[in-house]
């Protein structure tokens, strides 16, 4: 066996683990591998594993590896965890299957009518900075309600969950679970959080898709 896949084995295994601790089925928890900054050549392994949802935080790099890896690998579902500007909005609609990272009313605007004339819409879920710092995208938490309702009411996107990166210098189990509280209390099924390093404590609080690269990948360059 190779690395990666050794690698990938052992994720999904922790993965089944951490949710039978919690009494949830792993069937409920999505891998996201995160497959920035590795080349199609390193991804394509993983693909024929069967794996099919992946993550990638920039549109150019994704426009440069995915369209013929998705056309060997038709099902495969990918998600944007990193910024989107407004002006690469279109590109993001049309390769995307998730974009994990709605944080700002202009986003929401470009995003309904840019979806409205591709006729279909990515799966979009709201960034919260949980940790409230100062250089990080997502809505700040005591806003995220009304922002959610302004994506819902002034431009008609369905949400369907939330994304989170805690601080990484601090232990993120409270960030975790606000994230969940902003959820719950806002009818959302979905949460993004949890990484390499704290993906089980994530499912352990509820969390529905973990965005792993490292673990998977190897370290990044
Ligand atoms: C890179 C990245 C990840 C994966 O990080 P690892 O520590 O390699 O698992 C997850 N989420 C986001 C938003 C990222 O940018």
């Amino acid at each position: 066996m190779d690395t990666t896949t050794q690698r990938y084995n052992d994720v999904m295994a922790r993965i089944e683990a951490a949710a039978r601790k919690s009494d949830r089925s792993a069937a409920d928890v999505t891998l996201v591998a995160v497959s920035k900054t590795f080349s199609a050549e390193a991804i394509a392994p993983v693909l024929q594993l069967g794996h099919r949802v992946f993550g990638e935080n920039r549109v150019q790099e994704s426009q440069g590896k995915w369209p013929s890896l998705k056309q060997d690998f038709a099902d495969t579902s990918l998600h944007l965890i990193g910024p989107l500007q407004t002006n690469k909005t279109r590109e993001a609609v049309a390769l995307f299957d998730c974009i994990e990272t709605l944080d700002r009313e202009k986003l929401a605007r470009t995003l309904a009518s840019e979806t409205q004339s591709a006729g279909k819409s990515p799966e979009l879920f709201v960034q919260v900075n949980t940790g409230n710092e100062a250089q990080k995208a997502g809505v700040q938490p005591d806003e995220a309600d009304s922002f959610l309702k302004t994506c819902r009411l002034t431009y008609n996107l369905n949400i369907a969950g939330l994304m989170c990166i805690p601080p990484f210098d601090e232990e993120p189990t409270p960030h975790f679970s606000l994230l969940a509280e902003i959820a719950e209390r806002n009818g959302l099924a979905k949460l993004s959080m949890g990484m390499s390093g704290d993906y089980e404590k994530a499912i352990e609080l509820g969390a529905t898709h973990v965005r792993v690269g490292s673990a998977i990948f190897g370290s990044r360059g």
